[in-house]
């Protein structure tokens, strides 16, 4: 870590508190939205971090990433509580919830802020949609209000977004990052970062849908002077249409399996030897799976370089 920042002391101190807890082992988490019942993609995504968690005998936590106050959906949270529980997860410490460390977000902001690292942007979705990229083909973010210093009040009942400078080496990548939307929310590319960095987490294992991102990721990161973030992507699973599974168009969970009559070992087992870590029809609980693995070598290896 590099603290050449002049971060306020209460700030440094919870990245050196982060930089501590990765000093002393393994430290992964699980992030959900609550945006509905978790389905069987992230199940899966859960089980290989928890296993590789466990493998390297270190931490796992249990994050709920419910910022987003428009995207939460009534019981999703006890839901997937559920769920994993049923299954047999287990999580380090108490269930962290990102609306609980609104605080902590807005501080960095605020010191990002002052330091002129954040500039106020009040550019539309329509303005937004015609920002294209050609060389990457990506839509990225045109730099039009990066230099125009425009206010951070209100302006025709509007506040505006705030948007990150990145340094040169992000900026044809992935653009200056909206860090806090204009309805005031702090965005998710934003507080996930903070806590990735001051949870003390060692490794980031997620769904490859969300590969694309980790450059936003990294961007924040070096905001704040810190490259000690890892990211590994594992295969999503995808539906018969070959579409990605998701969470707010309801698809497929547990209670479907449950319905069918599923035990939670019957689940584990088929979802494990989906990855090709045990013969197909496997029965065993999750500690089970754990102990199996253990016997064997480097047994995620694969699942990661999928
Ligand atoms: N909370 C987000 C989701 O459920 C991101 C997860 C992550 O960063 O692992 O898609």
């Amino acid at each position: 870590m590099c603290f050449s920042l002049e971060l306020p002391d209460h700030l440094l101190r919870h990245l050196v508190d982060g930089d501590d807890l990765r000093s002393h082992g393994y430290r992964g988490r699980f992030a959900p939205s609550p945006s509905g019942s978790l389905h069987i993609g992230n199940i899966r995504t859960a089980l290989i971090s928890w296993l590789q968690a466990r493998l390297m005998q270190g931490d796992w936590l249990l994050r709920v990433d419910d910022l987003d106050t428009y995207r939460n959906r009534n019981g999703a949270i006890e839901g997937l509580i559920k769920d994993l529980q049923w299954l047999g997860f287990d999580w380090d410490g108490p269930i962290i919830f990102q609306s609980a460390r609104k605080g902590l977000y807005s501080s960095f902001l605020s010191f990002l802020r002052r330091k002129g690292k954040l500039y106020a942007c009040r550019c539309n979705r329509k303005i937004l949609r015609k920002s294209f990229n050609p060389v990457n083909q990506k839509r990225i973010y045109s730099g039009k209000c990066r230099n125009l210093d425009l206010s951070w009040g209100f302006k025709d009942r509007k506040l505006p977004g705030w948007r990150l400078r990145v340094n040169e080496n992000f900026s044809e990548i992935t653009g200056d990052i909206l860090v806090r939307r204009s309805d005031g929310i702090i965005a998710y590319h934003m507080a996930s970062v903070i806590d990735e960095l001051t949870l003390g987490i060692t490794e980031v294992i997620r769904g490859k849908d969300l590969l694309e991102i980790m450059p936003t990721h990294l961007a924040v990161a070096d905001s704040l002077h810190s490259s000690n973030l890892i990211y590994k992507h594992v295969p999503i699973m995808l539906d018969k249409n070959g579409q990605k599974l998701s969470k707010r168009d309801g698809s497929i969970g547990l209670s479907k399996f449950k319905e069918d009559g599923m035990s939670s070992s019957q689940l584990i087992g088929w979802l494990a030897s989906t990855l090709g870590l045990v013969p197909y029809k496997s029965e065993l609980s999750l500690q089970e799976l754990l102990v199996d693995l253990k016997k064997k070598q480097n047994v995620l290896k694969s699942v990661f370089s999928c």
